[in-house]
């Protein structure tokens, strides 16, 4: 066994094979040699868990680590058992231990060759744990993931609440190590108080990942600009997060058909299945993971080059952490995520469920994913703030990496205006929220304001001039500036602090950009989208009408049949130019592609070429149709010959509404054989004549078959017999 004192980064090498040390790890061992309670703040990726494992590894008896999630441990004890000659250096104990493996466990640590034993919280709490952890000598605890101590954090788990009590249980003598990744003031005051640690050396480094890119889009034509996005970046990984599990299993989807390598991830898939997906990943199988916030935890791959948020996420903490995972390696990371207000309301509506406490804070952490997406000045300022950390825009590293930075907003004076806003907080006596602040502001009558009696006060509606969103701008700025404090525990109330008492008596110029009104962007707005609108080339649908013709003709079939008028439409916008991207088209299935693609290929290729046009390559994004969960059973059932009718009972449609369904089958290139269901309804001189008038009509219109065919047929009958058509002439 090594000692302490041997030289730190000879063991280092030793054991982990480390070099060197990263950031703040030497000091913090050493300063849990010397038997110190620690508190590491750490951002994710910067090497906490080499701070207890190092240690733990050369001090005498058993460090026990508490942590929230198995898997986790799991991953842990595997790469500390490589390292050592003994599998019993490190273990996990949980109730899901059978006997012989938990007798295992308990041999290893009587006999003391376990220096590393990850509990989870509630493992620690049950009576026959903590009776056998006071029969060994334990090292010291180290308490990982500690945010999950407070209501604060993103992560709350009630269990970790009681660890202070049940590690006193067992000794009183060991220093406790906790480590977090996400801690706000708030959160780090409520570990601290929680592990009764308040005299621990607190080792906090820098959040500030300088090589992470930030940007907020409002939230318009989503799919498009995130599939545009990935195919500029291709070969590249990168990671989607999505709220719910549904929306992360259809947009995989959307990215497969476009060609794009995905895999989903989230905890509706079973276990196998996400470390299969996850593996994938890591091996570069896959370019991007589409998940819920699920995936993350503890893995570790260096060159994810992007992380987009297809909705934000329901804190800073969270989102920070999971833009965290991007640029690992030290190369630039983008994050990009897109914004709508209504995702926040609706987030706020599925807490109703929740305690009135866990619903106020819920809110307010909502609120400040709000106030970040709409800020108009630095991101990473205002990140950084949250977190506790002062940042200088003009100076500090990676300060023009925003897209507020790079593309700022008008600029505004607001001297004035902060003076009358710091002085309102007085005159109100700090007790109100930044909300009701406003509406104090705009002289909005409200219950508080009547009971208050604020709206009988000469200052009510000092600020009617300017608009809401204004003087949420003038709020955020003062408090990122350090004016004005929002206190947690009120639930965000605002209080004065020095510099603002100052500036009331003696104020100076301060200039805010003003912040972003998603509210008022154009639903399809060129900025927004980055790219190449969707402009229709009349002079190209013409020429592809025309080959349509030709087409037609040669073959002797309708030219309806050849490509419907919606998919020229869209070849118009779209450019295709090889077969693979025809197939993207709308409506065009692999069997058009291969019958007949070719020339409309070769007519779109030239064009681009003798026109010099800019394609839109990337914008080719083939839609999931309408959800086809009733196509995929009406394509199967087809395939065994059911009942028609009774395939629509299956699915609670009419008979309308099923035909309806597989036309819009066959007019996208997918063959539907509905021969059997012609069997005892019409005979093969009733099909052929209605073929006949198909193949020489001008048009597919059902009408117009019905007035030509004399009303022999019914409209039913008719439809049928054209799905027939179109499905063996067409596709
Ligand atoms: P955290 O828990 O802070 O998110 P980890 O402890 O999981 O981070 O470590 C992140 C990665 O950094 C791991 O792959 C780990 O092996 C690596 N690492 C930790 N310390 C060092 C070091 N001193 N030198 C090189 N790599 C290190
Ligand atoms: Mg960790």
């Amino acid at each position: 066994m090594v000692t302490p004192h041997q030289d730190l980064k000879y063991i280092l090498k030793q054991y982990l094979g480390f070099d060197r040390f990263k950031g703040n790890q030497e000091k913090i061992i050493k300063s849990l040699l010397k038997g110190e309670d620690v508190f590491v703040i750490m951002p994710t990726g910067g090497g906490k868990s080499l701070c207890y494992q190092l240690p733990a590894l050369i001090s005498e008896g058993t460090a026990i680590v508490v942590s929230p999630l198995i898997a986790l441990m799991k991953n842990q004890v595997d790469a500390i058992r490589g390292v050592s000659l003994d599998d019993g250096v490190a273990h996990v104990l949980n109730s899901s231990l059978n006997k012989s493996q938990t007798k295992k466990v308990v041999d290893d640590l009587l006999l003391g060759s376990t220096k590393l034993l990850y509990v989870a919280p509630e493992t620690l709490a049950k009576e026959e744990y903590v009776s056998l952890l006071k029969d060994i000598k334990i090292s010291f605890f180290a308490i990982d993931e500690a945010h999950c101590i407070s209501e604060w954090g993103h992560d709350f788990r009630p269990e970790y609440r009681n660890l202070q009590v049940i590690i006193e249980r067992i000794t009183t003598i060991p220093p406790i190590i906790a480590l977090t990744a996400t801690a706000t003031p708030k959160v780090q005051e409520d570990i601290q108080k929680n592990l009764g640690m308040s005299n621990a050396k607190v080792y906090k480094s820098s959040f500030n990942r300088s090589n992470l890119y930030y940007e907020v889009r409002p939230k318009i034509d989503v799919n498009r600009q995130i599939i545009k996005y990935i195919k500029e970046h291709s070969g590249q990984s990168g990671i989607v997060y999505c709220l719910s599990r549904k929306r992360v299993e259809e947009f995989a989807g959307l990215l497969k058909v476009n060609g794009i390598k995905t895999l989903p991830y989230h905890a509706g898939l079973d276990a196998k299945t996400r470390s299969k997906h996850q593996d994938m990943f890591l091996m570069q199988e896959s370019d991007v993971i589409v998940a819920t916030v699920a995936f993350g935890m503890g893995i570790d791959k260096p060159d994810v080059r992007y992380v987009i948020h297809y909705d934000l996420s329901k804190s800073l903490e969270s989102y920070y952490q999971e833009t965290g995972r991007a640029g690992r390696d030290g190369g630039v990371g983008e994050c990009i995520a897109f914004y709508d207000y209504k995702d926040m309301e609706k987030l706020e509506k599925f807490m109703v469920n929740k305690s009135v406490a866990e619903r106020e804070i819920g809110i307010q952490l909502l609120n400040e994913v709000i106030a970040y997406a709409e800020t108009g000045m630095s991101r990473r300022k205002y990140l950084l703030h949250y977190f506790g950390e002062s940042f200088n825009e003009s100076t500090g590293e990676g300060n023009d990496m925003d897209d507020n930075v790079r593309w700022p907003k008008k600029k505004v004076e607001v001297k004035e205006e902060l003076v009358q806003l710091l002085d309102l907080v007085k005159k109100t006596h700090q007790k109100l929220r930044a909300k009701e602040l406003i509406h104090v502001l705009l002289g909005k009558v409200t219950v508080l304001n009547k009971s208050y009696k604020f709206s009988e006060e000469a200052f009510f509606g000092c600020g009617a001039q300017k608009v809401e969103r204004f003087w949420m701008a003038v709020i955020r700025q003062a408090v990122v500036n350090g004016f004005l404090k929002k206190e947690i525990e009120g639930y965000g109330i605002l209080k004065l602090l020095p510099k603002g008492e100052k500036f009331i008596q003696s104020s100076y110029s301060f200039i805010i950009p003003e912040d972003h009104d998603y509210s008022n962007v154009p639903r399809k707005q060129e900025s927004y989208t980055y790219g190449v609108s969707d402009v229709f080339d009349t002079q190209l649908f013409v020429l592809l009408k025309v080959l349509r013709e030709k087409t037609a003709q040669k073959l002797q079939i309708p030219p309806f049949a050849i490509f419907q008028e919606t998919s020229l439409n869209d070849m118009a916008i779209q450019y295709p130019t090889s077969l693979g991207e025809l197939t993207q088209i709308f409506g065009v299935g692999e069997g058009k592609v291969k019958k007949w693609g070719q020339e409309f290929v070769d007519l779109i290729k030239n064009y681009v070429k003798e026109n010099e046009i800019v394609r839109p390559t990337d914008l080719l994004i083939k839609q999931v149709l309408n959800k086809s969960t009733h196509k995929v059973f009406i394509i199967q059932n087809v395939d065994r010959k059911l009942d028609l009718e009774d395939i629509a009972k299956a699915r609670g449609l009419t008979m309308g509404e099923l035909i309806s369904e597989m036309e819009s089958i066959v007019y996208q290139g997918t063959k539907l054989n509905i021969d059997y269901h012609f069997k005892n309804l019409l005979d093969e001189e009733q099909i052929e004549e209605v073929f006949g008038y198909f193949m020489t009509a001008e048009t597919d219109n059902i009408s117009k078959a019905l007035e030509h065919l004399e009303d022999n047929y019914t409209e039913e009958e008719l439809r049928l017999i054209r799905i027939k058509f179109i499905s063996e002439i067409a596709n």
